[in-house]
């Protein structure tokens, strides 16, 4: 057993944990993080698409970037397709394994101390400080800090040993690395049938590889090796045997974020997309938002659940409503059958919708409460032929 001592102890070296570490060691504060596997990003079950501005707010270097994205193609599920075409890049696929290498030598630089095949196993808060229990190479050793992060993406057992409740809903994310002709743009499929009450996605990583995954309620693997087995006999992929990692994705909040001398952030907070289980954008945003706070609060030495609770409202105040109306139109989705989700791409096929939508000016890779609204106000809208036409369809599936 040995006691070295942090201000701050980070649990998890993802996006999230080394940006709150690079922002915490900008401060000058002692930072220490914790990851367990031997590498940051080692194995990631990621596709790695993030905003252009999510790149430049992160700034990890160009050499993480695999390809850019302008366009995306969207398939019914009887496989109508819907493209939008921008003039400018609006997302980046970034290596994961090449992006948290970068995050976590950047929190380095600012003197972040990094331990590598390190699992904190328990966190015991006391009244002044808080342990961490680490096991290294087969040995146990404990750690003292002031605040401890927990940025260990959805893991609930020290949440939940720390009484701050766990999140109960989630999906499951699965993904291959495939070998592909003629993929030159992202490409994602609609359908019950496709991915239950989500969607599944083609994205290129290379000039011949690219991501194929699926977000799903359940049985996402089954389901994903399904979809290898259509694109294999279209001849869009040479081999459908590759291995397929998974991962589950947070769909709600955590009750709670904060503790006495502690803050929850990243998937590990629910800060994650609804719409698409995208978390590391708004993984960030909390990260950064808990060091603001945390900054303050080792400055005065009050480290207190009470003085802590200011990090939960600022992230809720921030993306609180999005994740809600998120949360919504996900479970509105769920509920759809195929033959509505064709009728929707009806209604958006007809006119120059998506275009309107495209060059209003509001629209956000990361933001879609607006999107949602503008869509459902479309469909609402509609000429009634048209919605009695979808309703009759549900009548007769
Ligand atoms: C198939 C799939 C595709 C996805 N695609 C995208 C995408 O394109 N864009 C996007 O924005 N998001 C995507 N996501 C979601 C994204 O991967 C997560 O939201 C993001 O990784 C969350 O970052 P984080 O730092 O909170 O947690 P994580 O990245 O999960 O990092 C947590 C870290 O903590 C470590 N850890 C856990 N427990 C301990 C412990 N006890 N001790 C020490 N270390 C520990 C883990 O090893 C891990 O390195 C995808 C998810 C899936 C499943």
């Amino acid at each position: 057993m040995s006691h070295q001592s942090y201000d701050v102890i980070v649990v998890g070296a993802g996006p999230a944990g080394s940006y709150l570490a690079y922002e915490l060691a900008s401060s000058g504060h002692d930072v220490a993080v914790f990851e367990e596997r031997s590498a940051p990003g080692l194995n990631a079950c990621c596709t790695g698409i993030i905003s252009t501005e999510c790149f430049r707010s992160l700034d990890p270097g160009t050499e993480v970037i695999l390809t850019g994205a302008k366009s995306a193609r969207f398939f019914s599920p009887s496989g109508r397709c819907l493209r939008l075409d921008t003039e400018k890049d609006q997302a980046y696929v970034v290596d994961r394994l090449l992006l948290d290498k970068a995050m976590a030598s950047k929190a380095q630089s600012r003197g972040a101390r990094y331990f590598l095949a390190s699992r904190v196993v328990d966190i015991i808060p006391g009244r002044d400080g808080i342990l961490a229990e680490v096991v290294c190479s087969g040995a146990r050793e404990v750690f003292s800090a002031r605040a401890v992060v927990l940025a260990n993406g959805l893991r609930p057992r020290l949440s939940r040993k720390l009484g701050l409740g766990t999140i109960k809903s989630f999906l499951v994310g699965a993904q291959t690395e495939v070998e592909v002709k003629d993929a030159d743009e992202p490409e994602v499929y609609f359908g019950q049938g496709m991915a239950q009450g989500s969607f599944a996605w083609l994205v290129p990583a290379s000039a011949n590889r690219a991501y194929a995954g699926l977000l799903a309620g359940s049985g996402a693997k089954l389901q994903l090796q399904k979809f290898l087995d259509n694109l294999f006999r279209q001849g869009r992929i040479s081999c459908r045997d590759a291995e397929i990692r998974q991962k589950p994705v947070p769909v709600g909040m955590a009750p709670r974020s904060y503790g006495d001398r502690i803050l929850v952030v990243g998937d590990a907070a629910g800060q994650v997309k609804p719409t698409t289980g995208g978390g590391i954008y708004f993984g960030h945003l909390g990260a950064r938002i808990a060091a603001q706070v945390l900054d303050q609060a080792l400055d005065s030495d009050d480290l207190t659940a009470g003085r802590l609770s200011r990090y939960q409202k600022l992230w809720r105040a921030r993306m609180g409503k999005e994740l809600s109306r998120g949360h919504w139109a996900r479970r509105a989705y769920a509920r759809l059958s195929d033959r509505q989700i064709e009728g929707i791409f009806s209604i958006l096929a007809s006119g120059n919708m998506t275009e309107t939508l495209l060059n209003s000016g509001r629209f956000s890779f990361d933001w879609h409460s607006w999107l949602i609204l503008a869509v459902l106000r479309h469909t609402c809208a509609h000429p009634v032929r048209k919605i009695k036409h979808l309703l009759s369809c549900e009548a007769g599936s």
